[in-house]
């Protein structure tokens, strides 16, 4: 079988997907994709190709200046008729309120759903496509995440960051004369969510030998190609010439391809994406607004980058892990969880006791033995997928990105309990979770 990096892009989106020695098929619901100038107008030829007829489009007050005079005279010329639903709200959180406000205002005679917008308004209009049982599609306004053909969503429910799995959309048409537009922020949040594979690969590798969880290299290396395609592309990013932001939303659909086709987030996001994760679930406790996903990710990829060379000058050592096993005290872990999480805390402390005993000591055992016997390997990976830190801290300084937490106004605390409280967010192997299993989690130095 050919590689997925060397297929062209219509033949990763063929009809009928791929059976993967992995084990796996893989396959996207993404049928129509439309990279370029101009893009938007070829609305009414993908509804047409896939025989849609009236869209349930979905905007916010940004996104409708943004796009919608490119989406509307391509309508009105095509005599689609449709409903225009503007979701309210500054900044729009993907959470119950959100999918509420769509799912009350969808009118049941549209038979698709088409968002305009990028991350959170294709998130949450994925949920409803998904709940109200319509394929979905999207008209891009900002490279700013890797969400468009992925088939999950990024939300908030009860208060906790969840990802979920429904349907990733059936057309994407990214629009360079629309893209190239995006604030500066947004262009840094796309190259940031990017950055963050680095991480993502080499943790899923790790968790592949540590945990025995499923990978698939072939899907890997989609993934690490639209990778390269996006940091040769980085350093002219903020000239904004379409064909460089044309490069980047093409590496942030590939790898939202590459997420489908795993039908995990494993490839694409690791711990960086939880440093976010958490800093926004404080913020939102707080009742503070949050930095854009992908400059948090950003911040954390450069964090990611420091501990991992750190880790790889580290000897594991028996002794140490087992000691710290030994000391564990569930009630201390348990307020210490209540402390970081607050309201979030219970869920996680339920799950903790019944579905995913991370902190199992015999569960610990078995991972330290994978661990300390296969330590060349994990170093081997590490080399493998991870890029020189200061090759890309002075691409995040070239294009005036972000690089730490104070540069979006995040404490050393809270920095230290999103690190700290990483690994008992989700039953997900991490690199928080790594040095848990080593007994250094808890005394590791952040370079912050
Ligand atoms: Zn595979
Ligand atoms: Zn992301």
């Amino acid at each position: 079988m050919q590689s997925f990096q060397e297929m062209t892009l219509e033949e990763l989106i063929r009809e009928g997907g791929y059976d993967c020695d992995c084990g796996r098929h893989h396959g996207t619901g993404l049928k129509y994709l439309k990279i370029g100038r101009g893009a938007a107008g070829f609305l009414p030829e993908a509804m047409a190709t896939l025989g849609f007829k009236k869209p349930f489009i979905v905007c916010d007050a940004h996104t409708k200046a943004a796009a919608w005079e490119r989406v509307r005279p391509a309508l009105a010329a095509a005599g689609i008729e449709y409903v225009l639903y503007t979701l309210e709200g500054d900044p729009i959180e993907p959470d119950e309120h959100a999918v509420g406000a769509l799912c009350m205002n969808f009118d049941p005679r549209c038979d698709c759903v088409l968002a305009v917008g990028s991350g959170v308004i294709n998130d949450c209009c994925k949920v409803l496509a998904h709940a109200v049982g319509r394929p979905q599609m999207v008209v891009g306004t900002a490279p700013s995440m890797d969400g468009y053909a992925s088939n999950s969503s990024s939300m908030i429910r009860n208060r906790v960051k969840v990802t979920l799995y429904n349907a990733c959309p059936c057309v994407i048409l990214a629009d360079t004369d629309i893209l190239c537009q995006a604030p500066e922020r947004m262009l840094w949040a796309g190259l940031g969510d990017m950055l963050a594979k680095y991480i993502a690969l080499c943790e899923w590798r790790i968790s592949n030998i540590v945990t025995g969880e499923y990978y698939c290299e072939r899907v890997a290396g989609l993934m690490r190609h639209s990778l390269d395609k996006i940091v040769t592309a980085a350093p002219r990013l903020m000239t904004r010439d379409p064909d460089t932001i044309a490069a980047i939303a093409e590496g942030l659909i590939l790898s939202g391809i590459a997420m489908s086709f795993a039908q995990v987030s494993r490839p694409a996001s690791g711990l960086e994406h939880y440093f976010s994760h958490l800093w926004e679930m404080f913020a939102m406790d707080r009742g503070l607004p949050t930095e854009l996903h992908g400059i948090q990710v950003g911040v954390g990829t450069r964090l990611c980058l420091h501990i991992y060379d750190r880790l790889r000058a580290v000897t594991p050592s028996r002794a140490v892990a087992e000691q710290a096993m030994a000391d564990f005290d569930p009630a201390r872990w348990e307020a210490e969880i209540r402390r970081i999480f607050g309201k979030a805390a219970q869920t996680l402390i339920d799950s903790e006791r019944t579905l995913w005993h991370q902190n199992d000591p015999a569960n610990h055992q078995l991972r330290l033995n994978r661990i300390l016997g296969h330590w060349d390997e994990l170093l081997a990976i590490m080399e493998a997928e991870l890029p020189d830190t200061g090759r890309i801290v002075s691409l995040m300084r070239q294009v005036g990105m972000p690089m730490r937490p104070a540069d979006i106004a995040e404490s050393e605390q809270d920095t230290r309990d999103a690190f700290t409280g990483s690994r008992s967010i989700r039953d997900k192997y991490l690199t928080s979770s790594l040095l848990w299993d080593l007994g250094l989690l808890d005394t590791f130095p952040l370079d912050t």
